[in-house]
């Protein structure tokens, strides 16, 4: 579903990742982990292109960008439509209650007509368990139903692949469960997922594979009972030492 190869983005003077490859077969879920500043929300912007990369090529199911070569606007909104972004502080538009919210993507992006728009809107919300809160406006919301509202508002548009970041990290504690329990459904449902989170029990629960970045790189990756319990690099081991 996934296939990004040898990825290089810099900021100015700053290498912010260098040589990544990563492949991400249908229906996966991937957990990418790693100290702040190591490059997984550069990342994940790449999968979407809200950041632009200077080398390398991203295919996501039939469409690839090459990004030696010059890319269009019009190509680069084509491959955004095929995945969903959940982001850490939400994005909601606060003037929009959450139904309207969910509606925005199938509405401007997909040219859905309203009122199909707002049926599959309800379902949505019904889903992440927010039926009841479809006409209140987000200030009116908790940071754990916002979030939900917010990957309502990503599974909208029918994507192909789902990417979070960091989505319960601006959250109270308790409210973090919840926002889990619904990237679990999602992830059992057999949606094709990339998340980059620093909740190990998710990772160790739901990842198919899990990636340790650090300094721009992919510095280890395997399955989560492997990458947890036998690191074998030691960046990784002292990484994991920091945070249990
Ligand atoms: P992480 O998500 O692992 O914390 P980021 O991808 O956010 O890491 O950032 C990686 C590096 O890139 C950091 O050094 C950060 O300061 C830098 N960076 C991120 N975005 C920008 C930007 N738009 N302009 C300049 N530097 C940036």
């Amino acid at each position: 579903m996934i296939n990004m190869n040898n990825i290089s983005k810099q900021f100015g003077d700053l290498v912010v990742l260098k040589d990544i490859s990563l492949q991400v077969e249908q229906g996966k879920v991937v957990v990418i982990i790693g100290p702040s500043g190591s490059g997984k929300t550069t990342l994940l912007r790449c999968l979407n292109v809200l950041e632009q990369p200077e080398e390398g090529s991203i295919t996501i199911d039939q469409q690839t960008l090459k990004f030696s070569e010059k890319v269009s606007k019009k190509e680069i909104r084509e491959f955004r439509r095929q995945t969903g972004m959940v982001f850490q502080t939400y994005n909601l538009f606060p003037h929009f209650t959450a139904v309207e919210n969910v509606m925005e993507g199938p509405i401007t992006v997909q040219k859905v007509a309203k009122a199909k728009a707002r049926e599959k809107a309800v379902d949505i919300l019904t889903k992440v368990g927010l039926h009841e809160k479809m006409e209140v406006y987000p200030y009116q919301l908790s940071g754990g139903q916002q979030q939900r509202v917010g990957i309502a508002r990503a599974m909208a548009i029918d994507p192909k692949v789902m990417l979070f970041d960091e989505p319960t990290s601006a959250l109270d504690p308790e409210l973090v469960g919840e926002v889990l329990q619904v990237m679990k459904k999602l992830a059992a449902e057999g949606r094709t997922m990339v998340v980059v989170t620093h909740e190990m029990s998710f990772a160790k629960e739901v990842a198919d594979e899990v990636l340790f970045m650090d300094n721009g790189m992919i510095v280890e990756r395997g399955e989560p009972s492997v990458l947890f319990e036998h690191p074998k690099e030691e960046r990784t081991k002292q990484f994991l030492k920091l945070i249990k």
